[in-house]
């Protein structure tokens, strides 16, 4: 039997790796400060314990996993990572999980290591345009990332690339572009923009008003989870490395994204705009190299993956009386 372990387990993503996993047979240990927060784990084995620990980081690595996935980070939406109030511990916080893990994992002989970084260590100057937006891979330098988290990810990618280069490693690296769907956070200020929006609607009366932070005009694509996992488990299976980028070339205004998610929602709400957190003008996923390397496509529209989102956001309101 096929042995993974998964890091950050208790989040979003790492939650979903982990279902996905296990229905492809693997066994499977799952390790986060946390648990899962809105389903069982159906991992074999889970550890709460802090990965910025290394002697956790090599209990946690007593066997040489055929697969581990890197998914534990301090981050959160714009109100967590463009405010500059948590810069420290983003920095800090997750850039000790990533030196901590590679060395565990070199030590414990593990096969294959995924590392997932972000579309936020993509430099500011390409993105002021926001019709024209450039996220291609061979674009990263040089480096000017608008916040310390994509600071951080461009950090921990070299230092994958780096154990490849030196001692051999199997890496896998993704630059992931706003993931959302059922089960990830909506409302405790590390929320995305899908999710915020899915909140404030599910909450709001018909013909009443919605806050957006900004003009509305700012542009972004989004990535349904499903999507997101065929192309990480692609990636694991493929011999192609990366850094390449996961993501929707579906890009829309946050103006637009908040229409769709009144049309499923069935109400008619006036926006209002408000200072706030933004971060970059405009950013779309560039897909060319991962679809020469690996074929992959998305299948989901955002219209689509937001139909399955947002009955589970509005079944969670109600369920917390919201
Ligand atoms: P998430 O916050 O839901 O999951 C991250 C998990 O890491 C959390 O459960 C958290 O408790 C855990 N964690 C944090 N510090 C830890 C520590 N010291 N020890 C153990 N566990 C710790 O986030 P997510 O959306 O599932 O994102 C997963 C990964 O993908 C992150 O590395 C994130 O930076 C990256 N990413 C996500 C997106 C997205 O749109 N969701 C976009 C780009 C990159």
């Amino acid at each position: 039997m096929k042995t993974a372990l998964v890091c950050g387990a208790g989040g979003f993503i790492g939650s979903h790796i982990v279902k996905r996993l296990k229905k492809e047979g693997y066994w499977v240990r799952g390790v986060d400060l946390k648990h899962t927060e809105f389903s069982e784990t159906v991992a074999d084995d889970f550890v709460i314990s802090d990965l910025r620990d290394s002697v956790i980081c090599r209990d946690v690595t007593d066997q040489p996993f055929d697969d581990v996935y890197q998914l534990a980070a301090d981050m959160g939406g714009a109100e967590f990572v463009f405010t500059g109030d948590n810069d420290a511990d983003i920095m800090h916080n997750s850039a000790l999980i990533n030196l901590n893990m590679i060395e565990a994992c070199y030590q414990a002989g593990v096969k294959k290591i995924f590392y997932s970084s972000s579309a936020c260590m993509y430099p500011e100057y390409n993105q002021m345009d926001p019709d024209n937006p450039k996220c291609s891979e061979d674009s990263a330098y040089p480096a000017a990332p608008d916040s310390e988290y994509g600071w951080e990810k461009l950090f921990s990618e070299r230092l994958y690339l780096a154990f490849h280069r030196n001692y051999g490693m199997e890496v896998r690296i993704a630059r992931f572009h706003n993931i959302f769907g059922p089960e990830g956070t909506w409302t405790d200020g590390r929320e995305k923009a899908p999710a915020a929006f899915c909140r404030k609607v599910a909450e709001a009366r018909n013909g009443s008003e919605i806050e957006m932070w900004g003009d509305g005009e700012q542009t972004r694509s989004f990535l349904y989870i499903d999507d997101c996992l065929d192309a990480v488990r692609a990636l694991m299976e493929s011999t192609f490395i990366g850094p390449v980028n996961i993501g929707s070339e579906d890009m829309v205004t946050i103006n637009q994204l908040a229409d769709i998610v009144m049309s499923i929602a069935g109400k008619n709400l006036a926006i209002k705009h408000i200072p706030g957190p933004l971060g970059v003008r405009g950013r779309n996923s560039d897909n060319n190299l991962i679809r020469e390397k690996l074929g992959w496509e998305p299948k989901y529209t955002l219209k689509d993956g937001l139909a399955k989102t947002y009955p589970w956001i509005k079944e969670q309101v109600k369920q917390a009386g919201h």
